[in-house]
This record gives structure tokens, sequence and C-alpha cells, in this order.
């Protein structure tokens, strides 16, 4: 097959496997603008405490380094916007665990790819040192908003990532050019915990870093900014004019539990570690474990 003919089959399987968009860029080292941003925004500390991130720079900035003859990385997107949404818990934390739902996608992909040309290829999902948001524009998916998050051209940001990094020659997807937020600062003016500025995220001030990866006491007085949503925070989303016409995702997997539509503020409160695990299993919300999750619903308490 020619490399024209096999791309055109990798972006129609992609769409097979349940894949919203999908876009191809070449293998090589990110530009040094972007290495640029990611060692000030590590350097001013606004990775709080996700040391990971410190480590294996030269991997993210080069993924030719982490997986060895990798030519062309092929980068999907598959929609989380709920039909209907779980009050409480993050649009994104619905469903089951996306980094399986994605992976596994992206494995078949591989397989489908392999049915047609040899191929040697690594599948990634927020589980490695790769710049998503990065290649995702490479590929031509969409631009990082102020919000820092992808946004794709009328479908919006709800959306998540992967990566197939493959040794084969594709045809590769121009650049998206440009960023569509002009003038809009809706998303910064929505943030509760004020993370978001021209210069990036703060994590030491974002909801969602504080409720998922953040360990120990919350800050005082946090409960107040939290609302009602004790698993991450949507609000920099939720406020972006680019998703108010966002349609619900279909994959079976990240459908909510019937049960964790039915909870209820009060039933929240008074969650019992059994409850949890039952709601929980096999879902992004195991990360936070019983404990943390309480936390954060009793600082909600504060309203
Ligand atoms: S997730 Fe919430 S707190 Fe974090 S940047 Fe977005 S709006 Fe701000
Ligand atoms: S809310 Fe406005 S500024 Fe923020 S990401 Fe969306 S379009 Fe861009």
């Amino acid at each position: 097959m020619t490399a024209s003919s096999i791309t055109q089959y990798v972006k129609a399987e992609a769409q097979r496997l349940g894949f919203d968009v999908c876009g191809i860029a070449k293998a090589e080292a990110v530009c040094s603008t972007a290495a640029e941003f990611c060692d000030s925004w590590i350097g001013k500390g606004h990775h709080a405490t996700m040391h990971y991130l410190e480590r294996n720079r030269e991997k993210r900035y080069n993924p030719t380094l982490l997986a060895e003859g990798c030519k062309s990385i092929i980068v999907v997107a598959m929609n989380y916007c709920p039909a209907r949404a779980v009050e409480g818990i993050s649009h994104y934390a619905q469903g089951a665990d996306y980094h399986k739902a994605v992976k596994e996608r992206l494995f078949m992909l591989l397989n489908s790819i392999r049915s047609k040309t040899p191929c040697n290829g690594r599948p990634f999902c927020d589980s490695a040192p790769v710049l998503e948001r990065y290649w995702a524009v490479q590929a031509g998916l969409g631009w990082i908003g102020r919000n820092r998050q992808l946004i794709i051209p009328g479908k919006g940001s709800y959306f998540f990532l992967g990566e197939l990094l493959v040794d084969i020659e594709l045809e590769y997807d121009k650049p998206f050019a440009g960023s569509h937020c002009g003038n809009c600062r809706k998303c910064i003016e929505a943030c509760p915990g004020a993370a978001l500025s021209e210069e990036g995220i703060d994590a030491r001030k974002c909801l969602s870093y504080l409720t998922i990866e953040h360990r120990g006491e919350l800050p005082e007085n946090i409960g107040k900014k939290m609302k009602n949503c004790f698993y991450g925070c949507d609000c920099c989303q939720r406020s972006c004019p680019h998703n108010k016409s966002a349609a619900p995702n279909s994959i079976p997997e990240l459908q909510p539990k019937p049960a964790l539509l039915q909870m209820t503020r009060e039933r929240w409160l008074s969650l019992t570690k059994e409850e949890y695990d039952s709601l929980f299993a096999h879902s992004a919300v195991e990360r936070c474990g019983y404990e943390q999750l309480m936390r954060n619903i009793n600082a909600t308490k504060e309203q």
C-alpha cells in the first residue's frame, strides 16, 4: 500500500473504532517554543506536586526517543461529553477509566494497520511523557485555548486525546494555524481558583488539581469555590463558547452507571466505602481514593 492509501485507511479505521477526529503528524523533536514554554511553566512551579512532569523531558520533547524508530504520530480524539451529567463529578470521569477505553481502541487500530502493512507501534493516552495537545495541534486537530484545553473547531474540548506512535511513514496533516479564542476571556473570568492567565494554568490554584492530585489537607476556604463539584472542575470548559453545542458521546464504556445518576447531595455526604467501591470500580475516580473523595465532599459543606 502507498503512504496515501494507508493514511486513508488509518483515518477510516479510527472513525470506525469510535474516535471522532484523527490527524497525523511527522514524529520529530517539538519546536523550541513549546519546550521553552514547558520548561518555564515547570520552573515557576506551576505544576505543583506533579513531579513526574519534571522527569523524562528529553523524551517529552522528542517522541522518537520514547518509541524507537517512530516516524509518525497518529493523534485521535474521543468525545466524552455526557448526555446527562452526574452532579459533582467532572465530565471526563463519569464513565469507565478513559485510559483503558482509548488505549484498547488504539491497540485495535494498530492491529488494523498491521493487517495491511508491517508496522510497529506504541499507543499512549495520558500515560507517558507525550506533549499530547502539542501533537494534536501539529496533526491539525485544533488549537490550545486560553483554558489550556485542545479545542476542536465545531466540536469543542470535551475530548480525550490518544496517540499511536508508529514506525511507518504516512501522509501528514497541516498543523492547525492560530487560535479561535479571539478576544474571549470567558474561561479566565469563570475560573473559581483564579488559576488561569495568559501565562497558562497554575495547578496550585486549580480545583481540578486540588481535588484529584493534591494529597493532604485542602487549602482553607476552598469549599466555597468548589460549589458542589467534589471531583475535578469543569468551569473553564463549561464557560467556553466552543462547547455550547457539544454533542453527547456514544461510547458504551463512557456512560455513567445508572446508580451514579441517581446520587443526590445528601447521599454523597453520607457515602460509605462500600458504595464508593461499587460506584467507582474501574473508573478514573479510583485515582482519588475513598478518604480523599470524602475530604472533597465534606469541603463542599462550606457553601
Ligand atoms: S479546572 Fe476549574 S479551577 Fe482549574 S483552571 Fe479550569 S476553571 Fe480553573
Ligand atoms: S472560553 Fe474563550 S478564551 Fe477560553 S478557551 Fe474558550 S474561546 Fe478561548
